[in-house]
């Protein structure tokens, strides 16, 4: 039922799910924040104004239509908010989760004038998950078959974003991913306490479901080849990511126990999902001193999955300050919570050991004038150089492009950072260089986010269904 109050969030402030109690947080990894109850969410959502031109709407990068399914939700009518909310987004759950919603659609919030920005994020993960817990499933109906059948390469967010559309278009997707499972770093990469397996597993039987085939643990240029999918399929669609790991370039790098964040990461989650194929690959920083290099989203989850195993300490090294960290507010927050110490303005110089690392050496920075992009570089300050001790490093500064090496053989051009050139206002949308390949997601835009990938699959399989003439 409706709630009868227009000025709802006068009287209601913003309220976000409950977290759990931080001594679990420290030693577990399960999700953080509970459920809305369906009574708080119904009071969330009616907080709402409904702007007519509404800004969250326009910040939401997949353009999700926030005030009409917060309305749904207010009314209590989960099913067709759910409904609504797969009409632009594949995995609304996911980016309800996963999306640095201060930064799109709750920064974007009228409420953030004094009242406190719609808990948008929070609501859109409790559509999917109750209306799925109901029995809900995406209505495929009306969807006539078109006998055509297409390859999309990664079941990543972009890749899955490409199969929804396709799908719900009677185009057959058929997934290849190397990984055992899909989500790409949905799965390995992002840890537990943002987003369990769980969400992932089940998505996996929804899209079956839905008719989209998965070809897991096969490497599309290993076993089978490219060429192999141009010939048995209509169209191919490529969102392969990034996973060249950026260096620091300082001595100390290959020293015993200096880490690459996604190697950290990933053999924490292979050894939680029982994955592990050798347990030498996993990093138990059990009793270290972790330093944790970089500021954005990786480097904050190598930092709490350091805490959930059991580190002595953990320190962040950022070279900019606060305020200029590239990733979520919300979850620098929870990992200030959870005991991580974090020193701003600290680029580090070298990493020092006799075999082993025994710490980093940094330096203080101050921001200069702001760059071509609007960035204030850091700038050391001589003279103010420390050593942090460290048992363990983990280096998070980001990922590069990592073109196959066979895209030369059939044509895909790369630009000079290593991006495939996939123009989202081409002839049609998203295709590359060989007329027959399309691509989105990281591997065009470079290291970005769940929510723009998603977008990209989606513009792509547009693309797609036009060039195959549906
Ligand atoms: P990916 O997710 O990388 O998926 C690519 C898939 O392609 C993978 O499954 C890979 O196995 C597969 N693949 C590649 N080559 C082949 C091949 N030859 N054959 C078969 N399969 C292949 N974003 C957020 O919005 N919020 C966050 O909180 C957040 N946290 C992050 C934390 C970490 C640790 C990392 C690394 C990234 C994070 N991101 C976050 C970024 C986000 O995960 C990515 O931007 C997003 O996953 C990109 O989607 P994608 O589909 O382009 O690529
Ligand atoms: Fe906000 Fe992300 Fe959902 Fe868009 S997809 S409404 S940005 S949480």
């Amino acid at each position: 039922e409706r709630l009868n109050n227009d000025f709802q969030f006068i009287e209601v402030g913003r309220k976000d799910p409950k977290k759990k109690l931080l001594r679990q947080r420290k030693k577990e990894f399960v999700e953080i924040y509970d459920l809305f109850k369906p009574q708080q969410a119904q009071e969330q959502a009616h907080r709402c104004l409904g702007c007519g031109n509404p800004y969250c709407e326009w910040k939401c990068p997949v353009h999700n239509f926030v005030p009409n399914w917060l309305k749904l939700v207010s009314e209590g009518n989960i099913l067709a908010a759910a409904e609504l909310s797969h009409q632009t987004n594949t995995l609304p759950e996911v980016c309800g989760r996963v999306c640095p919603q201060d930064r799109l659609c709750e920064g974007a919030c009228t409420l953030n004038d004094g009242f406190g920005a719609v808990t948008i994020g929070s609501v859109e993960k409790y559509i999917t998950d109750t209306a799925f817990a109901m029995g809900w499933r995406p209505d495929m109906s009306k969807v006539t078959p078109t006998g055509k059948r297409v390859a999309v390469i990664g079941a990543g967010p972009a890749g899955l974003g490409c199969a929804d559309v396709l799908v719900r278009n009677g185009v057959t997707p058929v997934v290849f991913d190397r990984n055992p499972e899909i989500g790409g770093l949905l799965t390995f990469g992002i840890p537990e306490f943002k987003l369990e397996k769980s969400v992932l597993s089940r998505r996996r039987e929804v899209f079956a479901g839905m008719g989209v085939e998965f070809r897991l643990n096969t490497e599309v240029g290993k076993d089978v080849t490219l060429q192999q999918l141009l010939d048995e399929f209509d169209a191919v669609f490529m969102g392969m990511g990034t996973y060249t790991y950026m260096k620091g370039g300082f001595p100390g790098e290959d020293l015993p126990g200096v880490h690459d964040a996604l190697d950290f990461l990933i053999a924490s989650v292979n050894r939680n999902l029982g994955f592990e194929k050798s347990a030498e690959d996993f990093v138990d920083m059990k009793g270290k001193k972790v330093v944790v290099l970089g500021g954005g989203d990786t480097a904050m989850d190598c930092n709490r999955t350091s805490i959930r195993q059991g580190a002595k300490s953990v320190t962040c090294a950022y070279r900019r300050d606060e305020e200029n960290m590239p990733g979520s507010r919300k979850e620098v927050k929870n990992a200030k919570e959870e005991g991580v110490k974090f020193l701003y303005n600290r680029q580090p110089i070298a990493i020092v050991g006799e075999d082993r690392v025994e710490g980093v050496k940094v330096v203080e920075t101050r921001l200069g004038e702001p760059d071509a992009r609007g960035r204030r570089s850091p700038e050391p300050i001589p003279g103010s150089e420390e050593i942090l001790p460290a048992d363990a490093v983990v280096i998070a500064f980001g990922f590069r492009p990592s073109p196959a090496p066979w895209f030369a053989d059939f044509r895909i051009e790369t630009d000079s950072q290593g991006r495939v050139v996939a123009p989202a206002q081409g002839r049609f949308r998203h295709q590359t260089s060989n007329p027959k390949v399309f691509a989105g997601g990281d591997m065009v835009r470079g290291s970005d986010l769940v929510v723009t990938a998603i977008y990209e699959g989606r513009q792509a399989a547009e693309g797609i269904l036009d060039y195959l003439g549906l």
